[in-house]
Parts: C-alpha cells; structure tokens; sequence
C-alpha cells in the first residue's frame, strides 16, 4: 500500500469526487488537449451533432476521468461511467448502450481489458450507432439489429498499444496525457487545499507537487497526509518546512521515490549489475506484479531519468546511482 503510488484506491474514491474540476476551465494543465478538445465540443454543439469518439491513454492518476467527465459538461450531456473489467456479458454492455440517450458520453476505464466477445459489440455500437442482438439458439436463430442514440464513447487506458488495432481503428480522437509540471501540481495542490479548507503558503504547496511524481492523484493523497501533520504537530498551516517533514516522516524523498522506488532501483543496480535485466525477473525479484512495474512505477522513473528501457531489459542509470549513493557498474550507468 504505497502513499505515492498511483493507482485508484477505495481511500482516493471520496477525495477524488471532491476535488475533480468540473469544468474545461477548471482542468489544470494539459493544454494541447484541452484545446483539440474545446474545438471538437464546440463544432459538434454547433451541429447539435455527438462528439467522435475519444481515446484518453496515460499513467493511471493524470486524470482521464476527470477529463472525460468535463467533456460531457462541456457538451451539456450525461456522463455515465463504466470499466472494462466490470462488463463481464455481451448483454451487460448492450443494456448501459440501450440507455443512453442522444449525444451522452459512455466512459469505459480501463477499456483494454474488454473481454473479446464484449468488444465484438461494441465494433457496430461505435460505428453504426446499433447492436445486433442473436435470438434464439441452433437453426431457428436470428439475429435482430438494435438501434441506438447517438453517443460519444470515451475509453481510457495506461497504453494505447494494448488495444487491439479494430477498437483503436474506431476512436476519431486519441489523445495522450504526460505528466504534470511542479507548477501545475502546485496549482492543483491550492486548489485542493482551497476545496479541503487547508492553510497552505505557496512555498509548501512546492514541497507537496515537487514529491508528487508528476500526478494529480498522488499530489492530493500527500495532500491529505500533510494536512494530518500540519493540524497535528504544527498549528495547521502548511509551510515549507511543515511539507519537508511531513513527506520526510512518510518516507517519500524530493523527487517523489519512496521505499520500493528506491528498491526497484538497487535491486537492478545491485543485483543484476546496473541491468540490463527482464521486466518479469526484477518483477520476481521484488515480489511484484510485472504489469504493475511496467504500467504504475516505470513511467514515472523513466521519465525523471532514472531508468531506461531498452530491448533487452531495464538499465538504472548513473543518476538513479547518485541518487541512491551508489556505483553503477557498466553497461548501466548509461
Ligand atoms: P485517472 O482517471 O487518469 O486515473 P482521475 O481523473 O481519477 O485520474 O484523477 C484523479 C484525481 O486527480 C481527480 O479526482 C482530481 O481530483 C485530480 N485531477 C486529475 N486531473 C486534474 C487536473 N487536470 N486538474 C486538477 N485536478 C486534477
């Protein structure tokens, strides 16, 4: 259960519907999306028409959801909301499409992990706005089209590469969120504490989106956490100084690393002489889920320069070994 990592966590559900903006305008960062997006929506108002279908892909925490949720503000429409692992039946996902009613934005999280079958229904849901429906069973059956609304699918995953090219093929806008720079974490993290109630000098908010690994999510948990030490050891306001502490007393350094962090990268260092070493053995080495390394922790270390992937595994670099106070031998150390 790591403070810094990522991923959705049943603690983050109440936090996040609290602090998501709702509004284009309110949405921190990610300029040249939000602009292809703001012209799309406005065309497809004028038109009264749906917008086309739109692919968010990204680390988890960047804030797709929240992105597809201001679409349909923006739009004037409903938002409902889904995930890939939670249809499990074709009739599940032609029960949600049923419902929609026109221009509605249907938001799939975690889209790639559609089963195969349930994917198959959504091929002419996308294209042609119907379903086709088999009743029946053996030679008396038939197959019944079902006409739907017009509506705007949006479907976010950690990589586009792992949908297959048919779904990929029907989204007429894909778009990639990066990291966050310090300065949009830092307006993000005064939002927040705006929203929370918190005292935070500007200096602190620094502190908190300088550890916040580039990502929304992680910048409000330290939030949160900070907060508790402030009100607790320090008379509630957040300065730098009560930042530093705090994140120094939940083990997460100034660049955002926490423990695993820092073990992932001396395992390679250590263990397997600065890499290059295979995704599934350091996954082993650190009893972790190889997916995990490669879709939640890696994009983060790569990006900061600590990590490089390279065809035959992963190489910590010399910046990772100053970082952690160690050598790294050749041919790591890139
Ligand atoms: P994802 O769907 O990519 O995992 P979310 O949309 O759930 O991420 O975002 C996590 C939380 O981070 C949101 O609840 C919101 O509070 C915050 N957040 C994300 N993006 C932004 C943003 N651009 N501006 C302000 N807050 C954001």
């Amino acid at each position: 259960r790591r403070l810094v990592s990522p991923a959705r966590r049943d603690e983050d559900v109440e936090l996040d519907r609290t602090l998501r903006p709702r509004t284009l305008a309110e949405y921190v960062g990610q300029s040249q999306a939000k602009e292809s997006l703001a012209l799309f929506i406005e065309a497809a108002r004028r038109r009264q028409e749906p917008l086309d279908h739109v692919l968010l892909y990204g680390p988890p925490g960047l804030g797709k959801t929240t992105l597809a949720a201001c679409i349909a503000h923006e739009l004037g429409v409903e938002f409902r909301m889904t995930s890939g692992p939670a249809i499990e039946r074709q009739g599940d996902l032609v029960a949600i499409l049923s419902n929609l009613k026109p221009r509605d934005v249907l938001f799939v999280d975690e889209i790639h992990r559609l089963s195969r079958v349930v994917e198959e229904v959504l091929y002419p849901a996308m294209e042609d706005f119907a379903v086709d429906i088999v009743i029946g069973k053996g030679p008396g059956a038939r197959s019944v089209r079902l006409e739907l609304a017009p509506f705007t699918l949006i479907g976010a995953t950690t990589r586009a590469g792992m949908l297959t090219s048919p779904l990929r093929d029907r989204f007429g806008v894909i778009l990639r969120l990066d990291f966050y720079s310090v300065e949009e974490l830092t307006a993000i993290v005064q939002r927040s504490a705006r929203l929370l109630g918190v005292r935070v000098e500007e200096e602190g908010a620094l502190e908190i989106a300088r550890r916040s690994r580039g990502t929304p999510r992680t910048a409000n948990r330290l939030l949160r956490r900070v907060r508790d030490y402030a009100q607790v050891r320090a008379g509630g306001v957040i300065t730098r100084d009560v930042a530093r502490r705090a994140l120094e007393m939940l083990n997460v350094d100034e660049h955002g690393l926490d423990a695993v962090d820092r073990q992932l990268l001396s395992t390679i260092i250590e263990k397997f002489d600065g890499g290059p070493v295979g995704v599934e053995t350091l996954a082993a080495a650190l009893g972790e889920e190889a997916e995990t390394i490669e879709d939640v922790y890696e994009p983060y270390l790569m990006q900061q320069g600590f990590l490089h992937r390279t065809p035959r595994g992963r190489v910590a670099t010399r910046l990772a070994g100053e970082h952690l106070g160690l050598p790294v031998p050749a041919p790591g150390g890139l």
